[in-house]
């Protein structure tokens, strides 16, 4: 066994093939290995402390080893780890899905337990796409089920071929494009690039009108040189396509992956409405934005949207454990049951469903929303940090900045005239970030847009700090005052 902190990362380079990683620049760059962590930091093996400024990718919430979660984890390991739950049940799971019932949006019933984001994106895929087919033979539907999917441009829900094929972004797509089920697509309402865009609203940056009500896309508004031409795409679909799909799957008000997109007030709704209106289910991937991430519980509370899918995952155990759920209606529910030897069964589970462990640290962290009103208490961090980010509004390649709650992505642009993006090969977003490492903050970018995505347990002050040295980097990287 290795002795010193060199020798673990030798060995890691000698084993290990890391997750979205080219790893021939990991074999040549020094990289960190992860000793233990507290609260907001993160310590490394030769004892340097780094501020998790993207929550350990998205996931963590009241901090590192928070001692109520921990008990919680304990007093569940001194009963038992892990049960299946194919044939069997146990408390824990049982008591989550009365914790999380309590914040579901209406109409929500039913939950079906995996263990990630791409699993529960599966699961909701096919559960819609089971739907249909038994519809059409209990004779309530049309005689052809419906098989298709709506999907959106810059959409990111999972790396498993069903969720890539959902998908939206070229990148991930390409090398796999004869593997993936073809959809249907939409461009996603991505303001800062929108290809309506006028010059007015290159001022504007998010449209102030409202959205078009069902039935009437494309109001154009002049003022604004908004046309809502995004919503207007996705009602000519339906218009056309509606007896063939299945469901519409959206990342409510966020397109995370794709560089936190932040959608304009009144999409979602429009979208949902649309949803309802041409009888389209309706798949609301809030494995990112779940959990308070964007200041509300869930993004469609925002804007009253009531899914007949919720796919939940990052914040659920407040990043301890994996765990996932899909959460639908009685509806739903309801079409799949039947006799045996119909064979209408749900045909779909993971060894791990619903692990014990993971599921009584779920129940706690969602118990400390309740308690210790932990939506109440981001208002105050959340416009410590937009007060904090206006700072660099002007900067020079600062092109767009986008916030949800504590969801932050900051574009960086060659060109803030023309919005000419740096090519990804530069990898500004990967320079700024290493250059926020020395300086003790840890960063993940998605490729020019840097990400800040703190846990909740930031303070004010702790924010602003975070903030200065992202401004500090971006000027060293970009070469900028
Ligand atoms: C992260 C993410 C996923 C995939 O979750 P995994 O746990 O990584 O499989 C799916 N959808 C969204 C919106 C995500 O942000």
């Amino acid at each position: 066994m290795p002795h010193n902190a060199q020798d673990w990362e030798t060995l890691d380079k000698r084993f290990l093939w890391h997750p979205f990683t080219q790893m021939q620049e990991w074999q040549r760059q020094p990289q960190l290995v992860i000793d233990s962590g507290n609260g907001v930091w993160l310590k490394d093996i030769n004892g340097r402390r780094y501020l998790d400024g993207v929550s350990s990718l998205w996931v963590t919430v009241h901090g590192h080893r928070y001692p109520p979660l921990d008990r919680a984890l304990t007093a569940q390991l001194h009963k038992i780890a892990h049960s299946t739950f194919l044939g069997a049940s146990h408390v824990p799971a049982i008591q989550l899905a009365e914790e999380l019932l309590r914040w579901t949006p209406k109409g929500l019933r039913r939950i079906f337990y995996s263990d990630n984001g791409s699993t529960a994106v599966e699961v909701a895929l096919k559960m819609a796409y089971q739907y249909w087919q038994l519809r059409a033979t209990n004779g309530a539907a049309r005689a052809t089920p419906r098989t298709q999917f709506l999907t959106l441009e810059n959409a990111y829900h999972g790396d498993t071929i069903g969720a890539v094929s959902v998908g939206g972004i070229e990148l991930f797509q390409e090398r796999f494009r004869h593997l993936l089920f073809p959809t249907r697509s939409v461009f996603s309402p991505y303001c800062y690039r929108c290809r309506y865009r006028t010059k007015a609203v290159q001022r504007t940056r998010t449209p102030r009108e409202a959205p078009p009500a069902p039935g009437r896309p494309g109001m154009y508004r002049p003022e604004t040189g908004c046309r809502w031409e995004c919503l207007g795409a996705v009602e000519r679909i339906f218009k056309k396509h509606r007896h063939r799909l299945a469901a519409a799957v959206i990342e409510p008000v966020v397109q995370a992956a794709s560089g936190m997109i932040v959608m304009p007030p009144g999409y979602v709704a429009g979208f949902a409405a649309l949803c309802r209106r041409y009888g389209v289910l309706l798949i609301a991937d809030e494995v990112a934005t779940g959990f308070g991430r964007t200041g509300r519980m869930f993004a469609c509370d925002y804007e009253r949207a009531t899914p007949d899918f919720l796919c939940v995952a990052k914040s659920l155990t407040g990043g301890y454990l994996p765990l996932a759920a899909t959460i639908t209606t009685e509806t739903v529910y309801r079409t799949f049951l039947g006799r045996y030897d119909e064979f209408k069964t749900f045909f779909h589970g993971h060894t791990y469903t619903a692990n014990p462990l993971a599921c009584a640290v779920a129940v706690e962290n969602l118990r400390l929303y309740r308690r210790r009103r932990v939506l109440g208490q981001l208002e105050e961090k959340i416009q410590a940090l937009r007060e904090a980010l206006s700072v660099l509004r002007e900067r020079p390649h600062v092109g767009d900045i986008r916030q949800a709650g504590l969801m932050v992505g900051i574009e960086l642009v060659k060109d803030r005239a023309t919005c000419e993006p740096y090519p990804l090969a530069a990898q500004v977003g990967i320079r700024v970030c290493a250059a926020c490492r020395p300086r003790g903050l840890l960063l993940r970018p998605l490729g020019n847009v840097i990400v800040l995505l703190p846990p909740f347990a930031i303070t004010a002050p702790q924010l602003r700090w975070m903030v200065r040295i992202v401004g500090t980097a971006i000027q060293q990287v970009t070469g900028t005052k």
